[in-house]
């Protein structure tokens, strides 16, 4: 069986149009959409208060003219109300910029905020839609790292250097394998380690290349953490969406989780 279909985001558009929708997909043998990728303010309006009625009324009518559904997290675009309540979940560039809303993907991965907020979103479209008839597959997030690939605010920076202190065990250890005689670059404790932002010049590659490692890893982490809450209340297959050769994530470390850790 090859499924046949794309994104489709209703809520984009008055209801009326939805019947029109599908009496096109119909026509063009669509069999498959992906929906609620981009829902999160549509789900969760404001913090803690959930409107699943709409996502209700799309499923059954999808069902109901045979179109099967990959069911989105909706955690790739968080809404205005976390920025706002939760300004440290806001990422920060290499220049030291701090984004801002008004457009998508406006998370820090390693924020423990995004990952508690994104895990009861998914934990509640799991315990409302595990069992509903039209669930072909899970899709989670969207399309990792694709604008915020690497954060430098100082969430990350402390999950940087804990990730560098299971790595390298000392900072005498950090300091051999980033060559850090050169330059005066030499650290004596983890606390002095930071990202590698703005700086002068030419940066040490070896910590550029540890920061891609780890950022890689942060995303990798928030993937599994979905899949963590979707498996604990659904045997439906898991998808996310992967982006060619994408150089900022680790798609064949990323396989070898998915391998090991999800089956
Ligand atoms: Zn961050």
């Amino acid at each position: 069986m090859i499924w046949y279909g794309g994104d489709y985001n209703p809520e984009q558009w008055p209801r009326d149009v939805w019947d029109e929708d599908v009496r096109l997909m119909q026509r063009g043998g669509i069999t498959l959409a992906t929906v609620g990728v981009f829902s999160w303010a549509r789900l969760e309006p404001r913090e803690g208060e959930y409107d699943f009625g709409w996502l209700d009324e799309l499923l059954d009518l999808l069902h109901a003219n045979g179109v099967r559904v990959d069911l989105a997290t909706a955690t790739a675009s968080p809404p205005p109300w976390l920025a706002l309540r939760h300004p440290e979940t806001l990422p920060v560039t290499v220049d030291g910029v701090r984004l801002g809303v008004g457009s998508r993907q406006q998370y820090c991965p390693s924020s423990p905020v995004y990952r508690a907020k994104a895990g009861e979103l998914v934990r509640r479209l799991v315990e409302r839609y595990a069992g509903h008839p039209a669930l072909e597959l899970w899709h989670v997030n969207n399309e990792y790292g694709c604008h915020v690939s690497h954060c430098y605010c100082e969430v990350s920076a402390a999950a940087f250097r804990e990730w560098l202190r299971v790595k390298y065990g000392t900072v005498e250890e950090l300091n051999r394998a980033w060559g850090t005689a050169f330059w005066s670059q030499r650290y004596d404790a983890f606390e002095e380690v930071e990202p590698p932002r703005a700086a002068p010049t030419f940066k040490n590659p070896t910590q550029l290349l540890d920061f891609d490692r780890f950022s890689s890893d942060e995303l990798l982490a928030c993937y599994l953490a979905e899949v963590g809450v979707i498996r604990a209340g659904s045997g439906v297959p898991i998808t996310t969406n992967f982006m060619g050769f994408f150089k900022a994530v680790d798609y064949w470390a990323w396989g070898a989780a998915r391998r090991h850790r999800v089956g």
